[in-house]
């Protein structure tokens, strides 16, 4: 992690992911560096960096201030495509956004800005140096919004 300049904490299952950064130790490291310098979360990884402990093992990162519902569309057959919304700091354009078993960004802290939307729901929002999606950026081809955390967060 100290070669890192920044880090991408992935998609998967946030209790797995929690209790692993636990047992391994990493939990104060990660902390540690999301005070300094840039975290991007794709969904399980949201639940991670968030502040809502709700069926999780222990309590996520709290790194950005986002209220948030696991499994917030289903179960696993209810994981879809749909088209979203961006407006990455006045860039407006749309997003392929897969959702997988995703969650829910329930309510947003004062230094928490949304940047993309699905109807009425947040599925991207960042503070200073954390930015977060309810979905899946990396399984599409459109790289736009891992430019914009290269570009934009340090
Ligand atoms: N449902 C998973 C969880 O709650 C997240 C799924 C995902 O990362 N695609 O941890």
């Amino acid at each position: 992690m100290q070669k890192c300049d920044k880090l991408i904490i992935p998609g998967g299952e946030s209790t797995t992911q929690l209790l692993l950064i636990d047992k391994l130790g990493l939990r104060e490291a990660l902390i540690e560096f999301g005070k300094s310098k840039a975290i991007m979360g794709t969904c399980a990884g949201l639940i991670i960096l968030g502040n809502t402990r709700e069926h999780l093992p222990s309590d996520p990162l709290g790194l950005i201030d986002i209220k948030v519902k696991r499994n917030a569309y289903g179960r696993q057959v209810d994981s879809f495509i749909d088209t979203i919304q961006l407006d990455l700091n006045g860039m407006s354009a749309e997003f392929e956004g897969v959702f997988i078993r995703a969650p829910k960004i329930m309510d947003l802290g004062k230094d928490v800005k949304p940047l993309g939307y699905l109807g009425k729901d947040i599925v991207l929002a960042a503070n200073e140096r954390i930015l977060v999606a309810t979905f899946h950026p990396e399984l599409t081809d459109n790289p736009v919004i891992h430019r914009f955390f290269i570009d934009h967060f340090a």
